[in-house]
């Protein structure tokens, strides 16, 4: 494996392993850049073919984590942690126990939480070895379900493009059509409703489309014609690489903005957006709500204020759009712009504070 090969792929950062031969623990915890504070992402708990797989997994999520953290304004860089699941029998307990003292050991460089293998039950197990994890139960300071935040988010960087691309001040009567209907998408089917927008849905599970059609009187669409809906907004709320060369040219809104993550099949299909005259919300800036929400955790929970951070979105969607449409620069380019020149920023201030001038003899 090259390994610095893919640090350097990656932009490191600092990656951290261990193995603990009594529980049979093997985790990364990737650490891409603390510049704005400690990394914060979750931890995944999945199998591996390989452990170069593994640290590739945990590279990219913990870039991403960077990106997303300083979009939204967060006090926190991007990490990520994988453990690799055991082929063999294990112990959950003692592994997750193992894995928290490897948190710890770091003290508050890396910060934890929930991710894909991985639940409220372990972030018990990791907060009784660590305190640096979020995720803990409610009645302990935990933050609770992301989704709300995340749906609220959405709905707010919505709100930017509407006003952005169709001069609109408000949702009523804006057609968005919006593709899965689970935990972000069902709550942001309500802020829209709430909202005075019309819906359309499509779920591969036909009951959650229609509770939607039950709850909001959404419309339900064929899987296949989603987006090809003739509305205002496409919001994707299922899965990634859903903007890719067959639901980009069929698309008939003006927007894409929805909760999805990686929504761009490839980095290209920014650009096909925006030839074809389509404002794109880029998806980490969007659907940071979740993030904005377990980050308040970190500084000891209070709704309001993770609330308060969130609706902030809507100022970042609207000066992501009014840059692309100064430069002519498609819009997911100019959010990695935005970080980049804020991290440079934090740079060059910390640069300053290291060697402050002489006085005068
Ligand atoms: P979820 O699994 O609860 O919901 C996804 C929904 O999409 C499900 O109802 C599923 O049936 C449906 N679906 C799957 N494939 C589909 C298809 N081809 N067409 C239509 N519907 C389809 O997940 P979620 O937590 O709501 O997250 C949705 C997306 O938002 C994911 O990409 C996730 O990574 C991202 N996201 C979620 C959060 C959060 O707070 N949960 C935060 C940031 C990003």
């Amino acid at each position: 494996m090259d390994l610095f090969g893919h640090l350097k792929a990656y932009d490191y950062g600092d990656v951290h392993f261990s193995h603990d031969k009594a529980t049979g623990l093997k985790a990364i915890i990737a650490i891409h850049d603390s510049r704005l504070g400690p990394a914060l992402g979750g931890c995944r708990f999945l199998p591996y073919d390989t452990d170069e797989d593994a640290l590739v997994d945990a590279l990219r999520l913990a870039r991403g984590m960077t990106y997303k953290a300083a979009l939204a304004g967060l006090a926190h860089g991007g990490g990520k942690s994988v453990l690799i699941r055991p082929k063999q029998h294990f112990d959950r307990v003692a592994l997750f126990r193992a894995f928290g003292r490897f948190v710890d050991n770091l003290g508050g460089h890396y910060i934890t939480a929930e991710d894909s293998g991985t639940g409220l039950e372990d972030m018990e197990i990791l907060h009784g070895v660590t305190k640096h994890v979020t995720g803990v139960d409610i009645a302990r300071g935990g933050s609770g379900d992301p989704s709300p935040f995340t749906a609220l988010g959405v709905r707010r960087g919505i709100e930017a493009c509407v006003k952005a691309k169709l001069g609109r001040d408000s949702l009523e009567g804006v057609h968005v059509a919006v593709q899965g209907v689970g935990h972000v998408g069902y709550h942001l089917c309500n802020e829209l409703h709430i909202a005075g927008a019309k819906l359309s849905v499509a779920d591969v599970d036909p009951l959650k489309a229609e509770r939607a059609t039950r709850e909001f009187g959404a419309t339900v669409v064929p899987l296949d014609k989603i987006f090809e809906t003739p509305c205002d907004v496409i919001a994707p709320c299922a899965l990634g690489s859903a903007l890719n060369d067959t639901t980009i040219p069929r698309i008939v809104a003006k927007i894409v903005a929805g909760a999805a993550n990686n929504q761009l099949a490839q980095p290209r299909h920014g650009d096909d957006l925006h030839a074809r005259g389509i404002l794109y919300a880029p998806d980490y800036a969007i659907n940071a709500g979740g993030l904005v929400n377990v980050a308040q955790e970190v500084l000891g929970y209070d709704a309001q204020k993770a609330r308060k951070k969130t609706l902030e979105i809507y100022d970042t969607i609207l000066e992501i759009a009014d840059r692309s449409s100064k430069t002519g620069t498609p819009t997911y380019l100019i959010a990695d712009m935005m970080v980049e020149e804020k991290l440079a920023a934090v740079s060059r201030s910390k640069m300053r504070a290291a060697s402050p001038s002489k006085p005068d003899a």
